[in-house]
């Protein structure tokens, strides 16, 4: 017999990276909102790597931050270390990486989702939903207490039927010997959802004490540490390193030998696995001609020895794991604290939602996170705001919140998952985004902040400062077209200095700082007075000028697409009627039900020939 425990504007199911976003931006939406997680000590837990960020994901947790969320304030206060990737590359693919402190992280999130207004924080475990009419109502714990809402989201990551494997050992088992959710995921299956079966692995953990560092190259922060938050001003100085060694062919004996008696790898029948965040299992076995393979030592906080061997994910048996750890240079005499071990789980399959991550089956629902089918806290996180706006803006009677392809990182991982779906964990990658000299990690305010401020998750004081820096950069860029240089000895010592060919003839200072060998700084040194701008202004300047050949030709292409994006399926279309479209791209078109024909045109078995009759047919008001 249920309880009637309270009713809610929207209920998230989950406190995990996911969840923490999705109830904080409904909450400051203004909806009464409830999240329900297993376990409150671990609200925002990090079952694998004690890192945020790195290559696109860095930049998607920029883009949640611009929007209001709060994955990158927390890393800000909590890093034990911070580095920016690919310094030596172009803006497109520059991106931040921390190492977490991980129990402080926890706390930190906690702490800030706790004193959230119009959000309740509840432990519990909830077995189903009450749907009525094809329209989700609710949740009923196992405790029977039934919560009513007006909207639900799911963010229940690997919990659901979760098993853990290591060797022959196999049980029942949320992450880090978690509780796992059983009926949640039954109940899905009898509302009709299609599952599929994903697996992700982790490695040992070791003690810090008993790893001899002299043998490992040591990985420091950077000098002048950045941080993810627009709205972080502080940065953590006192930083700690990581530290780099290798397998080597001992490593690789150990795992050949014992191949077979990995969870993954014995024979037995096992969801997909991540292709890119394979487990040394794998990597021994598709790349068996590669000498040695490097292992990262991260620590996993400030105030714990426990040691994460990035490098070493594995469903060894734990005997074989003490042997493959103790063959690596440094690791000879290492005690492994936890063993590594993979994780089995349910996931959605995504072609089922909306692109605002509601289903298309029970209207009201929501799901987010790995649950849909992604691998990694960036892309959990990603989905989390964007699931707990659109759950939000339903309740408030806003319109729905769709980021394309071109605007976020954000808007190609949702569009990546309900239009093309996914068949192994789902991981934001760079190559995924089409337009991503536009998709940079300086640039993530001046795409989503006015956004996020329109919603309500940015604060006026944030706000401000926001309109102020664009109006600086635009009025530097200004200031910047007027000036001329002129060949003169001083600019000419700058030139050489800088490599370049001499000066030969005046020119707009807009125009020498597009040269590749000239910075920001060193045009402006050419300039006898220049107004004192924050660092964020004038490297905004700098890459605007530099790029803007290239910026011009993407933002074209943008507005090819964003032409087809225009182009709206009718709701109630019926692709039967269609004459001329291939059977295969009508199942999908059935399937998918893509809300525009830039959508449809996505859908893999969709070919160009199909999306002009669909096109014609529209044109024609069908
Ligand atoms: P989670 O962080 O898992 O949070 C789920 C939340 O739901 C939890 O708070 C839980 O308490 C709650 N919950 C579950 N069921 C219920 C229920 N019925 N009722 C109420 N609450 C419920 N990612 C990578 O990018 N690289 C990796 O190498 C990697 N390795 C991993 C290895 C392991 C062993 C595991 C477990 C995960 C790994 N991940 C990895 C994935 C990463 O942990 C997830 O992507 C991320 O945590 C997903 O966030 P989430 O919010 O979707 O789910």
């Amino acid at each position: 017999m249920t309880y009637n425990a309270g009713h809610y504007d929207v209920i998230v199911i989950g406190g995990g990276h996911a969840g923490v976003e999705a109830g904080y931006a409904a909450a400051r939406m203004g909806a009464k909102t409830l999240m329900l997680t297993l376990n409150l000590d671990m609200i925002a837990f990090m079952p694998c790597n004690p890192s945020v960020g790195g290559p696109a994901k860095g930049i998607v947790v920029r883009e949640v931050d611009a929007l209001g969320g709060l994955m990158a304030k927390v890393i800000d206060k909590t890093y034990i270390q911070m580095r920016m990737l690919n310094t030596g590359k172009g803006p497109a693919v520059q991106a931040l990486r921390a190492q977490a402190d991980k129990p402080e992280y926890i706390k930190e999130m906690k702490n800030l989702i706790e004193n959230q207004e119009n959000l309740t924080l509840r432990q519990g475990m909830v077995n189903k939903l009450i749907v009525e009419d094809g329209v989700c109502k609710g949740v009923i714990t196992e405790t029977n207490a039934a919560y009513t809402a007006e909207t639900v989201i799911i963010t229940t990551g690997t919990f659901n039927r979760g098993k853990v494997l290591m060797g022959d050992l196999e049980y029942e088992s949320g992450p880090n010997n978690q509780r796992v959710s059983v009926k949640l995921s039954e109940h899905l299956e009898e509302l009709g959802f299609e599952l599929t079966r994903f697996k992700t692995g982790t490695p040992p953990r070791v003690n810090s004490h008993t790893i001899d560092y002299s043998k490992t190259e040591i990985q420091p922060g950077d000098d002048k540490p950045q941080g993810f938050s627009y709205e972080t001003t502080e940065f953590i100085t006192d930083q700690i390193p990581c530290w780099l060694t290798y397998t080597n062919e001992f490593t690789h004996e150990v795992i050949n030998e014992n191949l077979s008696l990995s969870a993954m790898y014995s024979g037995m029948k096992r969801g997909t696995g991540p292709r890119y965040c394979p487990s040394i299992e794998d990597k021994i076995v598709r790349f068996n001609d590669k000498p040695r393979h490097q292992i990262f030592l991260e620590p996993e906080g400030r105030d714990t020895e426990e040691v994460y061997v990035q490098g070493l994910s594995t469903s060894l048996p734990e005997s074989v794991q003490h042997e493959m750890v103790r063959s690596v240079e440094g690791l000879e005499n290492a005690e492994i604290m936890r063993a590594g071990y993979a994780i089995e789980y349910d996931a959605i399959v995504p072609t089922q939602l909306w692109p605002t991550l509601e289903t298309k089956k029970i209207s009201g629902l929501y799901t987010a996170g790995q649950i849909n089918g992604t691998s990694g806290y960036e892309e959990a996180a990603a989905q989390g705001i964007m699931a707990g706006i659109n759950a939000a803006a339903k309740v408030l009677g806003k319109d729905p919140v769709i980021l394309d392809r071109s605007q976020a990182y954000i808007g190609v991982l949702i569009d990546d998952l309900v239009t093309k779906g996914t068949n192994e964990p789902y991981r934001l990658l760079t190559s995924r985004a089409e337009y991503r000299l536009l998709l940079r990690h300086d640039n993530a305010d001046l795409r989503l902040t006015e956004l996020g401020y329109k919603l309500g998750l940015i604060s006026d004081d944030r706000f401000s400062r926001f309109t102020e820096k664009k109006q600086l950069v635009e009025e530097e860029k200004k200031r910047l077209g007027k000036i001329i240089i002129k060949p003169t000895a001083a600019v000419q010592a700058i030139m050489e200095e800088a490599g370049g060919s001499p000066l030969k003839e005046a020119v707009r200072a807009y125009d020498l700082m597009k040269r590749p060998e000239l910075s920001y700084e060193l045009v402006t040194r050419m300039i006898d007075s220049n107004p004192e701008l924050p660092d964020e202004v004038t490297e905004q300047v700098g890459i605007q000028i530099k790029y803007e050949g290239y910026i011009k030709k993407a933002h074209e292409q943008v507005a090819r697409m964003l032409k087809m994006e225009d182009k709206k399926i009718p709701e109630d279309i019926d692709y039967d009627d269609i004459n001329g479209i291939a059977t295969e791209a009508i199942e999908k078109l059935k399937k998918v039900r893509p809300l525009s024909v830039g959508q449809a045109s996505r859908i893999s078995g969709v070919n160009p020939a199909d999306v002009s009759i669909l096109l014609v047919y529209i044109e024609q008001g069908n």
